[in-house]
């Protein structure tokens, strides 16, 4: 049988096959990923080949193969720095929430979390939340971003979780696609999640509280069915995005409009910092790239990004 796992322990995979009927799971023998050492060899999102065998009175499945991946997200476990936890995979499309205040969303917050999707080949649509309580100046500030973006590929959607403003349309990108969201807490994604779908009750509130006090239990992702169609992974306590490790010289391939411009500079290893004749300051002297974008791209590649405190980000 072939299914998608909706849940993990660690040990036990919960797995839907094509008739909808829900399998509690394990593997047999030893799943090695290309490429990755992770703690966990199969994640939510995952498409698996499974038997179904007789244990007693219950019914157990066995998987015992791993369909490829269009993509996974990741994250380094705490203590064994060099492992990483598979958090899930075959994403559509991740929302990532953002707002100008309560809490500052800050560009360099935004770009970090694009490239590392560019990385991830998941891709991000960007909701501008709490459009209700916006000044006349803010708003403006708002389609500012929102065109930069929509510039760089991205596409963007001014909402109102609380009034259910564009909820609808958000609705439609989420029709039979995986999606998860993310953005600072408090960005209102439990919000926009009940205007969603009210009956689904997410765990993330509560498992990051526990997160807070330290406890780094590893939780799990865990995946929905969404009424309208369509699914939605949740990720509690989980934080962040995992960043992905980038060389300096791959940063600006996660740029788009950078990327665009590859094998324009003078030199084909040029970081778009110093250099002379580079196609990237070129095209920002000629406002094709915008300022705040690189200034987010320099922060990345020196590092220099670590004093922000919008570092500081929860899923
Ligand atoms: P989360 O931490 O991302 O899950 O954020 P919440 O959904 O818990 O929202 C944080 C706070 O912002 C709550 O008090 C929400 O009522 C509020 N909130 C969320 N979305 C909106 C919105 O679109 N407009 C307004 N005015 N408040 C919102
Ligand atoms: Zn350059």
């Amino acid at each position: 049988m072939i299914g998608t796992v909706y849940k993990s322990t660690g040990s036990w995979y919960t797995v839907k096959n094509e008739n909808g009927e829900f399998f509690e799971c394990r593997i047999k023998g030893k799943f090695r990923i290309k490429g990755i050492k992770s703690t966990n060899p199969i994640a939510v999102g995952d498409e698996v080949a499974f038997e179904i065998e007789q244990l007693g009175d219950d019914v157990v499945g066995v998987i015992h193969e791993i369909k490829d991946r269009s993509n996974y997200i990741i994250r380094k476990s705490v203590n064994l720095s060099k492992l990483t936890h598979i958090i899930a995979a075959n994403l559509d499309q991740v929302f990532l929430l953002v707002t100008l205040n309560n809490p500052t969303t800050y560009t360099i917050f935004i770009d970090r979390f694009l490239a590392t999707a560019e990385a991830y080949e998941v891709p991000v649509i960007l909701l501008f939340n709490k459009i209700d309580t916006y000044s006349i100046e803010e708003l403006a500030e708002v389609k500012y971003l929102a065109e930069l973006y929509r510039g760089v590929g991205y596409t963007c959607i001014g909402i109102s979780a609380k009034t259910g403003k564009n909820v609808d349309k958000v609705k439609e990108y989420m029709m039979g696609a995986t999606s998860m969201f993310s953005g600072h807490s408090g960005a209102g994604k439990s919000t926009l999640i009940n205007a969603i779908e009210p009956k689904l009750e997410l765990k993330t509130a509560e498992i990051s509280e526990q997160h807070l006090q330290g406890q780094h239990t590893t939780t799990f992702a865990e995946m929905y069915d969404l009424n309208f169609g369509g699914r939605i992974i949740d990720t509690p306590g989980i934080k962040g995005f995992g960043i992905v490790d980038m060389e300096k010289d791959e940063i600006g391939d996660y740029f788009p409009e950078f990327f665009a411009l590859k094998g324009n500079c003078k030199f084909n290893n040029c970081l778009h910092l110093d250099e002379p004749k580079c196609a990237v300051k070129e095209a920002l002297e000629n406002e094709e790239v915008s300022w705040s974008r690189y200034r987010s791209y320099v922060q990345m590649v020196t590092g220099e990004e670590e004093t922000y405190r919008i570092d500081n980000y929860d899923n």
